[in-house]
């Protein structure tokens, strides 16, 4: 398992501007916010991608969705909507490999992505 940034925002080595956090999910603000509101959830427990995920990560897959909603929810976004997105590896995006729900809202999203 290689270190990443987020990591390294777990260990509190580097700063970020922290919306919530439980024994294992930490939630921060995007450093570059693609909506008005954009925030990451991250496990504690460092896990790559989605492609490395197994059964025994479930539950803690479960609970970086559930803190999202409940964070959207209390942001008083649950009647617009928002959008929450887990990219992997290059076709998906993912730049950051520590797995992490991404959570935009604020704005009507468009489909298809970019
Ligand atoms: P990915 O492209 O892997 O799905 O998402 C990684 C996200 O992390 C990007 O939206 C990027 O702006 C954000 N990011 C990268 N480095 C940092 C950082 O040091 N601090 C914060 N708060 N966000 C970061």
């Amino acid at each position: 398992m290689t270190d990443t940034i987020f990591a390294k925002i777990v260990r509190r080595e580097i700063p970020a501007d922290i919306v919530y956090e439980d024994d294992e999910v930490l939630a921060f603000r995007d450093l570059n916010p693609q909506a008005p509101v954009h925030v990451l959830f991250i496990p504690k427990r460092a896990i790559a991608t989605l492609n490395d995920a197994t059964a025994g990560d479930a539950e803690l897959l479960g609970k970086l969705l559930l803190a999202a909603a409940a964070y959207a929810k209390a942001q008083g976004f649950a009647q617009d909507g928002y959008r929450t997105v887990v990219n992997t590896n290059t076709h998906g995006g993912q730049t950051v490999f520590h797995i992490h729900v991404h959570l935009l809202a604020g704005r009507h999203m468009t489909w298809p992505p970019g």
